[in-house]
């Protein structure tokens, strides 16, 4: 709630609306404790005085009444009847919203039908009609307000809870054998609430207008009752000759009007999450850099060659060191593994050498990343949109996401290749049969008029490396492929990369957290903790002798077949949050090993050999295990 709130006060806009509304509802409240004049009194000896005239701060009507009175008396009516008409609307609109979302079917067809018949009408026409019916009158013209407003909850309400009844938490509250009663109070109602409340703020000063637009035509409040509409309705014949009458209750409703729209659109801001994070507002084409160090010289290793890379998420007054200075390298036809917990720095690394790190928040702030010596980072757009599939081919962890959900997966396929290439459709639809055979699909022909979702995870995932194979690129960055499937599936994916590797001489950087993995099919590994490498070398090296304390416990989280029986550990603690990273080494507070000097300053990364530590107390000194 105090979250909340904070966020709200940062929106300038929404703050300011925000007080003036307190200050008109104070006053609203206060009004009968103030020494005003009696707001219906006439005094026709002293009409239409000027504002600021003795006794009448903003002067008089056509009757002689006081119009600041009149004005606050007015405002607290108009306030009252419009806040009532949105609970109103609301709560009835909601209701029906939820109703109709929640069950489905007959009742949401019937329901939703007649809210379209009310909707057919224009608004404005339907609450004269209502209110001709019923009568003029205050209350009346409350209700006509609030029914031509309940559609509008209704709709929205309806179409919020259509998508959360069928989410899995609802699913398992019916298998919990929960009544429909509790499970629209206690799983539904929550989520809805949020959207509520901002198509209540949205609208709030709608009907306002609303009531004082009925109040001004003669239907609303009656004489000598004064709302803000009614009070503009009397003045309207006094406008040109004395026009202070009109101006003073226009001027209140615009005030409130405005007031309560700019809260209301903080409100709405401030309720959704993502906004917070920037994460609605649209990223950049590639990844902002911002590089103030000097760009490291190329040393010519590998194919791909990472120096020093530095990636941070600056979200509003946070820096987010997620990437510390990571430097790697594949070699045509080489497998590179990198490994670490989640959160450890693994996917930001991966994403920013193709520059698809979301911009805002990410900022590439350091390093470089050459392709065949070509520096990659603040390369033009159109450099890096062409080298994305061709060059550098991703594949991601979730196959149901990567792959768009309503195209079918041949035209998906279709698509990438021809992203690149210029070639015809028939053309592409070889292609695609071929990619889809080259990763092991049966009757390929068939299984390209597939949708998504009618494949199998391990399916999905095959077409997702597909898709990355497509424009035969020269190095697959794979971030954990396998994790979302079953260890046959996963087994039989792995195989698979391997094999193309060996038959394309494509370069993999694999990465994963499973040490298990790694050692079937990586050449060799990079282990990342906290934004940083804390130990590399060749996989089989690393496997007998790790050096780092953190690869030792990452690898002791591994089961072994015929190993016999003992603890499967786990790390304890977790891994530190990285916009407060700790002086020296990061890992100092979770290792056993720790000593004074670990924590008192910067920690190189060693080399010796092809092996590189991280560490003042390795597990085995660096000049042993790189023998
Ligand atoms: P993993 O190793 O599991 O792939 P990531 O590379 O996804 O980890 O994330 C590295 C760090 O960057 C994490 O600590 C994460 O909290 C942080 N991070 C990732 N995306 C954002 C973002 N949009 N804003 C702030 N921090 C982020
Ligand atoms: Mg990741």
């Amino acid at each position: 709630m105090t979250g909340f709130l904070k966020l709200l006060a940062r929106n300038r806009l929404a703050l300011a609306g925000g007080i003036v509304l307190l200050l008109v509802v104070l006053l609203a409240l206060v009004t009968p404790l103030l020494p005003l004049a009696e707001p219906n009194v006439t005094n026709t000896s002293a009409r239409f005085q000027r504002p600021f005239s003795d006794g009448a701060l903003l002067g008089t009507d056509h009757l002689g009444r006081d119009l600041l009175s009149r004005l606050l008396w007015g405002t607290r009516l108009s306030l009252a009847v419009g806040f009532a008409a949105a609970v109103v609307a609301a709560t009835l609109g909601a209701a029906i919203g939820i109703i109709a979302g929640y069950y489905g079917g007959r009742t949401d067809n019937l329901i939703m039908r007649g809210v379209d018949m009310l909707m057919a009408f224009p608004y404005i026409l339907l609450a004269l009609a209502i209110v001709a019916a019923l009568g003029p009158g205050l209350f009346n013209a409350l209700i006509a307000v609030a029914a031509v407003n309940v559609p509008f909850f209704a709709r929205n309400i309806r179409g919020i809870t259509v998508g959360i009844a069928h989410k899995e938490f609802v699913d398992a509250a019916r298998l919990a054998g929960l009544s429909n009663t509790k499970i629209i109070l206690t799983e539904i109602l929550p989520n809805v609430v949020p959207v509520i409340v901002i198509a209540m703020s949205t609208t709030i000063g709608w009907m306002i207008l609303e009531t004082a637009g009925l109040s001004f035509l003669g239907l609303g409040s009656q004489p000598p009752q004064a709302d803000l509409g009614s009070m503009l309705g009397e003045a309207r014949s006094a406008l040109i000759t004395n026009p202070h009458t009109s101006v003073v209750p226009g001027v209140m409703i615009l005030i409130i009007v405005m007031a309560i729209n700019l809260l209301g659109d903080g409100v709405r801001d401030a309720l959704d999450p993502r906004l917070k994070s920037g994460a609605l507002s649209r990223p950049m084409a590639s990844t902002m850099v911002r590089r103030r160090d000097p760009v490291p010289a190329p040393e010519g290793k590998g194919l791909l060659e990472v120096q020093a890379l530095q990636t941070q998420f600056h979200v509003r007054d946070r820096i987010y060191r997620a990437v510390g200075g990571v430097s790697l390298h594949v070699k045509p036809g080489e497998c590179l593994g990198i490994i670490g917990e989640s959160g450890s720095g693994k996917s930001v690394t991966a994403l920013s050498v193709m520059g698809l790190v979301a911009s805002p928040p990410g900022v590439i702030t350091g390093g470089s990343v050459r392709y065949d010596g070509e520096d990659l980072i603040g390369a033009p757009y159109r450099k890096l949109r062409d080298m994305r599939g061709r060059n550098v081919a991703y594949i991601f962890q979730d196959p149901q996401a990567t792959l768009h959900p309503l195209y079918r997966i041949g035209d998906q396929l279709i698509e990438a290749i021809r992203a690149h290439h210029g070639i015809g459709r028939s053309e592409g639809q070889a292609r695609a049969i071929e990619l889809l055979k080259a990763v092991r699909i049966p009757n390929a022909e068939q299984r390209l008029t597939d949708f998504p979702h009618e494949m199998s995870g391990g399916m999905r995932q095959r077409v997702g490396i597909a898709m990355a194979l497509a424009n035969d690129p020269d190095i697959i960055i794979a971030d954990e492929p396998t994790t979302a499937l079953d260890v046959t599936v996963q087994a039989q994916i792995l195989s698979l990369l391997d094999d193309l590797r060996r038959s394309r001489g494509l370069a993999i950087i694999f990465i994963t957290h499973d040490f298990g993995v790694v050692g079937q099919l990586c050449d060799r590994v990079a282990v990342m903790y906290a934004g940083r490498i804390v130990e590399e070398g060749p996989t089989q090296s690393v496997l007998e002798t790790p050096t780092h304390p953190y690869t030792t416990r990452l690898m002791a989280c591994v089961p072994e077949l015929g190993g016999g029986r003992r603890r499967l550990e786990a790390i304890p603690g977790l891994p530190p949050v990285v916009d407060k990273l700790p002086e020296g080494c990061a890992f100092a507070d979770r290792c056993d090993r720790v000593q004074a000097d670990c924590r008192a300053g910067e920690i190189v990364l060693e080399r010796q050999g092809t092996r590189a530590v991280r560490c003042l107390h390795p597990v085995t000194p660096l000049t042993e295990a790189a023998e």
